[in-house]
């Protein structure tokens, strides 16, 4: 039982993490407590196109939806919609996940499943090994010399390495989502529906699977007085827009806010994906950031096993320095726009998406620069300028 790399978490970032460790021809183990990566999901699968194929080629068997169209629809009947080609996907994520694993597989690395780690054992300044309870309880150590948080949201292994695991209410959204059967949906819009009455302080949305299913989802702020009507404002609105549909799927969960560069390293444990809070904190989309710095992470790992970092501060150049180069600055912008939007009343939504009509009606979406959006929008709408002291 001794790897150069464990890797704890079979999801996008782990099996991401897991590939380029094996590829460099390292050897790595890949524990999942699940009996198979991708199921269940939990997850509305829905990416951006263009970071998506930046990072990966998408196999057709992947795709359940291309979506070219978004449709935002605010209180009282407001409504805006933007025609963008590229502008996403809606994954089969069981088949997604189940992929990326095998590729680690194939490229050399052992996966167990149904196996859980519990634990990290610290030797001096660096962790050592982690325990694992395997399918029939039977408990092993095993040792590596870098491990990788990928474990998810509520990452056991960061909270075992003395990471302050901080999934207080404050800092999480609960979602809940049914899929959806038997409806009738626009297999290339997204829809997205705000406004108090709808979803209090959050948003829901609808993502076609196909034209006649969908991923029907509401995430509010956790400590919203409403979020205990979750199932009722979710089952109201459903039956409002999809009556007779069928629900054959139920997914809820908490997800916690970006909270800063500290989350993703401590001496030779890697933090990767939800379990370093690497989401974009106001929509809770987070496969992009779990494939990138899954693919860092691993090669950061790859590069400290072969020599060519020889202390494990260089590490932190590779892995995190260079994920948050290219991520920090936009998971710190979502977390401010988060407190702007939890701010946002009625009025303020349909301000917004006239203001968004005018603008969308003059330029195209490939050309949106988010500043000056802002700018437009208070200058048209100045009561809006009261939200900016959010944004500080
Ligand atoms: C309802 C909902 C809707 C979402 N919708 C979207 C969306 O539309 N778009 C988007 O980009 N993001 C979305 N997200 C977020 C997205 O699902 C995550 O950001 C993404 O899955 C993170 O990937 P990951 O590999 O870091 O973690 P995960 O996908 O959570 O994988 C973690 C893996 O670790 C395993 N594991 C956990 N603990 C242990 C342990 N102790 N031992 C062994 N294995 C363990 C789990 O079984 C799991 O396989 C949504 C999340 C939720 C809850």
């Amino acid at each position: 039982m001794k790897y150069d790399v464990i890797v704890i978490g079979a999801g996008p970032a782990g099996s991401t993490a897991a590939y380029e460790i094996a590829g460099a021809g390292h050897s790595v183990l890949m524990v999942d407590r699940r009996e198979r990566p991708g199921t269940p999901v939990y997850c509305a699968e829905a990416v951006s196109r263009p970071p998506f194929e930046k990072l990966l080629q998408p196999k057709p068997e992947w795709i359940c939806a291309s979506i070219e169209k978004i449709r935002i629809v605010g209180p009282h009947g407001s409504e805006l919609n933007i025609h963008h080609k590229d502008a996403g996907y809606i994954l089969d994520r069981s088949r997604f996940d189940y992929d990326l694993a095998g590729q680690a597989v194939e490229a050399g690395c052992q996966l167990e499943c149904r196996t859980i780690a519990t634990r990290l054992f610290r030797k001096g300044d660096r962790f050592n090994s982690v325990e694992l309870t395997g399918p029939t309880g039977e408990r092993t150590r095993a040792e590596a010399s870098v491990f990788i948080a990928a474990d998810g949201a509520e990452s056991v292994i960061a909270r075992s390495a003395g990471m302050r695991n901080g999934l207080e209410l404050e800092e999480t959204e609960s979602l809940l989502q049914y899929r959806l059967e038997d409806i009738s949906v626009d297999p290339e819009c997204v829809e997205f529906h705000m406004g108090n009455s709808v979803a209090p302080e959050g948003y829901l949305w609808v993502f076609p699977k196909s034209a006649s299913s969908a991923n029907v989802g509401l995430g509010i702020s956790t400590p919203s007085k409403r979020s205990e009507k979750l199932e009722i404002l979710l089952r109201d609105f459903i039956e409002r827009g999809f009556g007779g549909g069928k629900v054959v799927g139920k997914t809820c969960g908490l997800v916690p806010k970006y909270q800063g560069k500290d989350r993703f390293r401590t001496a030779n444990l890697l933090v990767v994906g939800d379990a370093a809070r690497a989401l974009d904190s106001l929509t809770g989309a987070g496969i992009i950031s779990a494939l990138m710095s899954g693919r860092y992470a691993g090669q950061a790992a790859a590069a400290y096993i072969a020599g060519r970092v020889n202390d494990l501060d260089a590490i932190e150049h590779l892995y995190p320095k260079r994920f948050l180069d290219v991520k920090g600055e936009e998971l710190a912008i979502y977390l401010k726009l988060r407190n702007v939007y939890r701010n946002l009343n009625d009025g303020d939504f349909s301000d917004i998406i006239e203001a968004l009509n005018e603008h969308f009606s003059n330029n195209s979406v490939y050309g949106v620069n988010a500043g000056r959006l802002l700018i437009g929008l208070v200058r048209t709408r100045p009561r809006l300028l009261r939200l900016i002291r959010h944004l500080l």
